[in-house]
């Protein structure tokens, strides 16, 4: 059952949007885009070229050099990876480094503007699911589906803390934790296309639920 839709998921950090996304768009036979790779591409950058005297990220120099910046997702083994001025930088944005300074980055509106075009260029010929914070809001408002997904910091922050046992991180779940209420925090009040569930997107608290219920409950709602 293929069809031309666009599907909207946001919400907080570490509910499982990407993975959940990944895994509907197989399913249905759709293109994902996880636009939080977007933001933290952009932060990666700026971590490797645009840093003050204290070895801090300097945002004005990061703004002056956007149009230094190509970030494309090229397909690799059925997923997209996520390409930097020609470098594949897919694991490199994983890092805690990247987490902890992305969503300073994700509130400039210069650097909000310079993604969109991106990610509505994507969207243009339908069949996408994207996920990020703002898709249902702002990027694609006339998306025909949205969810918007929260869960308990805890167990948001004991599902992040695994996957990045997975990559080889090691970092405490105390710290996972408060990366990720200072994210919500940080993306939640931004003047510019802040975290909030579009009204007409169905919220899901999937707290209590597997990653499989998840994917279940929303493609239920697909027709
Ligand atoms: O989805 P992920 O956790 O990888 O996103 C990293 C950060 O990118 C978020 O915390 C947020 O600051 C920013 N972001 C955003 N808008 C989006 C997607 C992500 O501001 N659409």
């Amino acid at each position: 059952m293929t069809k031309n839709w666009v599907i909207a998921i946001d919400g907080y950090s570490s509910t499982g949007k990407s993975s959940i996304s990944k895994v509907i768009a197989k399913r249905l036979g759709l293109i994902h885009m996880d636009t939080g790779a977007l933001y933290r591409g952009i932060t990666y950058y700026g971590l490797m070229h645009c840093l003050d005297n204290n070895d801090n990220l300097d945002l004005q120099q990061l703004i002056l050099s956007l149009p230094r910046i190509n970030l494309v997702f090229e397909k690799k083994d059925d997923e997209l990876q996520l390409i930097l001025n020609g470098n594949n930088i897919d694991k490199e944005i994983r890092q805690p480094i990247v987490s902890e300074n992305v969503s300073q980055v994700a509130k400039l509106p210069e650097v909000r503007a310079f993604l969109l075009d991106t990610q509505r260029n994507i969207a243009k010929t339908g069949g996408v699911i994207m996920d990020g914070r703002d898709i249902g809001t702002i990027v694609l408002p006339n998306a025909d589906y949205k969810f918007f997904l929260t869960a308990s910091p805890d167990e948001r922050a004991k599902r992040r803390h695994l996957e990045l046992l997975g990559f080889g991180e090691n970092i405490s779940i105390e710290e996972v934790k408060k990366n990720l209420i200072d994210r919500d925090k940080i993306d939640s009040e931004r003047d510019v296309a802040p975290l909030k569930q579009a009204e007409d997107a169905i919220l899901i608290d999937n707290s209590d639920l597997t990653k499989e219920q998840t994917i279940e409950l929303i493609i239920s709602y697909i027709k």
